[in-house]
């Protein structure tokens, strides 16, 4: 299984329940069938969202993008995290005003709506496995997205229920709480993806540091700066060393650091600028 695979599935199953959502809503007139649907439908524009940035991260480096095209994830990833965000404002807005709520009444749209419920916690739970899985912050993101529909279709199918019985306020009192589990959801991508899009590092500087000061003949570590793309890492790293060593020996120096960044710390990309200690 990959990133893709799974996109695809999630994607056929969300367009299965358009199909049938459309044909039971037009079929038994239900309003919030009908409505479903087209919510579904924006489920699968995510999926191909998703999918078109999975393959454009995949692309190696070219003239246009020399570090690779990885924080196309990110992107996507921050994109899926704003939509997750307007939904919760839509929720809340919705608990407030509930004007617009329509309120099921036909048992058939009813049951296709459980139903679909269901169906939705278990692909997002299954993606949620294979983004675990995967180390894939875009299948995350997608788990996340499809787990908050299970939210709000409960929250408004237990709300239809309460409302029946008079109890508005204890639905809105639901609805506000789904909001916030919608919003920390949102949060929560947002702080996987803005770290890497605005280069925040996530090593611990001084260790990095102390761990190049200790290799033989390096005097002093400079410089260092580290940023990372998904699972990749780049170093620059300026050190001084002893000005009477030979260009062989330098260059050795070079390469020790190139090593250890690599074993001990994941970083595959640096570059070290070596200067005379004066
Ligand atoms: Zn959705
Ligand atoms: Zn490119």
């Amino acid at each position: 299984m990959n990133v893709k695979r799974v996109l695809i599935i999630e994607g056929l199953v969300n367009l299965l329940m358009i199909v049938t959502k459309l044909i039971v809503g037009i079929i038994t007139g239900s309003a919030a069938l009908t409505a479903d649907a087209l919510h579904s439908f924006t489920d699968l524009i995510n999926n191909v969202v998703a999918f078109l940035a999975i393959r454009m991260s995949e692309k190696p480096a070219d003239d246009d993008h020399h570090y690779g095209h990885q924080k196309f994830e990110q992107l996507a990833v921050f994109f899926l995290a704003t939509l997750l965000f307007v939904v919760a404002i839509e929720v809340v807005i919705r608990a407030i005003s509930r004007s617009s709520d329509v309120v099921e009444q036909n048992k058939v749209g009813l049951i296709v709506l459980v139903v679909a419920v269901v169906i939705n916690l278990t692909l997002s739970l299954w993606e949620r496995y294979w983004a675990k899985k995967l180390k894939s912050d875009l299948l995350h993101a997608d788990a996340s997205h499809t787990f908050s529909d299970v939210l709000t279709s409960v929250a408004a199918i237990v709300g239809w229920q309460l409302a029946a019985l008079g109890l508005y306020w204890v639905d809105t009192l639901f609805a506000l709480i789904v909001a916030v589990m919608i919003g920390v959801l949102a949060y929560r991508l947002f702080s996987k993806a803005v770290p890497i899009l605005v280069d925040q590092s996530h090593f611990d500087h001084g260790v990095v540091k102390k761990s190049i000061k200790q290799l033989v003949n390096v005097t002093s570590v400079k410089k260092l700066r580290i940023r990372s793309m998904g699972k990749q890492h780049f170093a620059d790293v300026t050190v001084a060393v002893e000005a009477k060593l030979s260009l062989l020996e330098s260059h050795n120096i070079a390469d020790q650091i190139e090593n250890m960044l690599a074993q001990q710390f994941n970083i595959h990309d640096t570059t070290v600028h070596v200067e005379p200690d004066s």
